[in-house]
């Protein structure tokens, strides 16, 4: 395939430099997908290095081609997996596979769930992306559960050993997901401790709390950081919810003043969408708290800690009758109060499935997006219940940034290029490049629908130079 008239990105100079033509093999998107594309001739667009994705739960999904194909499509030929504390691996001799589905459920195929890191680890060298993995402390606890009588030194040691063992890029830390959510404050802050002190790796957090309370939140987690030399990554960075509308610009300069005080790294990234999805049962102190609570007690609990914009949550499920309706809708539906409603849907799908909210304006979620030191990553995962954020995370950011004219974009690519190295050095970069071309005449914004972007986005495409 030759390409002409194209920008092509030098990693080197960090920006673009224009070239008359240039010779490129597409990869293809699927195994099955045999298209000959090497009499074709495409003119203008843009040449950047393909992009490694660092927020993924793509160790869920080794067997799933449509998450290849999601992946290819939006650019990315490296993805880190293993994130939020979750990795796909638990120990058949301390907990039952049941019981490890049901805890991973929302993260996609039970395929791809493992018995031994050997099994995962051999699963991603044949994995056709590159794929780096994460030890998730929420599931390694789930298969070896601490309690205030553990002896946390000794199994700080273990799991150190187990760490050592297997190429992990680094440890994710789940505080708003079970068992971590619900272990006593004290155990989880010496645990922690002596993990960064212990293994100086990256750590990787989903942390506790992201809307009010989420400096608190920051603290909970740097405080373990202090005066060790472990690397702290905040992932999927929000100032969610009604007490930071409008107020972002204040709230981002606050948190860059908090990290610019560390002693130790620290770095953070953001996905390019204003509305959220995770498992239904967040919203609950744990996530079986539905079986384990009577009604009234849930319905107390969710008025008390009332979720921002509750009624417009919308439903994503198996069953027809609940998925894609927001939960005002189906409590109409019902005569029923919104609390009443989730209880009920809740307790019908027993805890299985996951819910889309949006948790900021567009204008605040801008001021982060485009941040000089943001990174961009996808926190992609089901490929049942897609998110936007499976088939579009980085085409957009490129889309967005290049309506701002050139030079957003060049920071755009660069940012896209350089930041998943800040993060972990030694990740190799992907040896594939990613072409792209925008249709000048649609505009976008990143409140815009999946059919615009795919409109603004004429090609795209993983090549390799020939
Ligand atoms: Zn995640």
């Amino acid at each position: 395939m030759r390409i002409n008239q194209l920008q092509f990105f030098d990693r080197t100079l960090r920006r673009f430099t224009p070239l008359e033509h240039i010779d490129v093999t597409p990869l293809p998107l699927s195994e099955q997908q045999t298209s000959d594309m090497s009499n074709v001739t495409l003119d203008g667009g843009y040449l950047i290095p393909a992009l490694t994705d660092i927020h993924t739960h793509s160790d869920f999904y080794f067997d799933s081609d449509t998450a290849n194909q999601f992946a290819k499509n939006m650019g990315v030929a490296a993805q880190v997996g293993g994130l939020c504390g979750f990795h796909a691996v638990f120990d058949e001799t301390q907990v039952t596979r049941e019981a490890f589905e049901e805890y991973a459920a929302f993260l996609g195929t039970k395929g791809s769930i493992f018995t031994s890191f050997d099994a995962l680890f051999a699963a991603a060298e044949n994995a056709d992306r590159v794929h780096a993995q994460l030890l998730g402390l929420n599931a390694y606890l789930f298969s070896y559960p601490v309690t205030e009588q553990t002896d946390l030194d000794s199994y700080v040691e273990t799991l150190a050993g187990v760490f050592e063992a297997y190429p992990f890029a680094g440890i994710s830390v789940g505080l708003a997901y079970h068992p971590l959510k619900t272990l006593p404050e004290a155990v989880f802050q010496t645990l922690l401790r002596k993990l960064v002190v212990r293994i100086p790796t990256v750590y990787n957090y989903h942390i506790r709390n992201q809307n009010a309370q989420v400096f608190e939140s920051l603290e909970e987690v740097f405080a373990c950081h202090r005066g060790a030399k472990a690397h702290c990554h905040i992932s999927h960075l929000k100032f969610a919810g009604a007490t930071h509308i409008g107020q972002v610009d204040a709230r981002f300069a606050q948190f860059q003043a908090l990290m610019a005080e560390q002693d130790f790294p620290v770095t953070w990234d953001v996905y390019p969408f204003s509305f959220a999805c995770t498992t239904l049962s967040q919203f609950l102190p744990e996530s079986d708290s539905w079986s384990k609570m009577t009604q009234d007690e849930v319905i107390t609990y969710l008025e008390q800690n009332p979720p921002y914009d509750f009624a417009n949550v919308v439903i994503a499920c198996r069953l027809p009758a609940y998925n894609g309706l927001k939960l005002h809708e189906i409590a109409a539906q019902k005569g029923l109060s919104a609390e009443q409603a989730y209880y009920e849907i809740v307790c019908e799908l027993e805890g299985i499935g996951a819910y889309f909210r949006q948790f900021c304006t567009d204008d605040d979620l801008a001021e982060l997006v485009f941040a000089n030191d943001a990174i961009i990553a996808s926190d992609s995962f089901g490929v049942e219940n897609v998110h936007p954020r499976c088939t579009h995370t980085f085409t957009k950011a490129l889309a967005c940034a290049h309506q701002l004219g050139e030079a957003a974009f060049t920071d755009m690519v660069c940012k896209l290029v350089e930041g998943p190295q800040r993060v972990f050095p030694n990740l190799p970069a992907p040896k594939a490049y990613l072409y792209i071309a925008f249709d000048e005449t649609v505009e976008v914004a990143l409140g815009s629908t999946e059919a615009d972007i795919d409109k603004k986005i004429v090609q795209c495409t993983l090549v390799h130079l020939s």
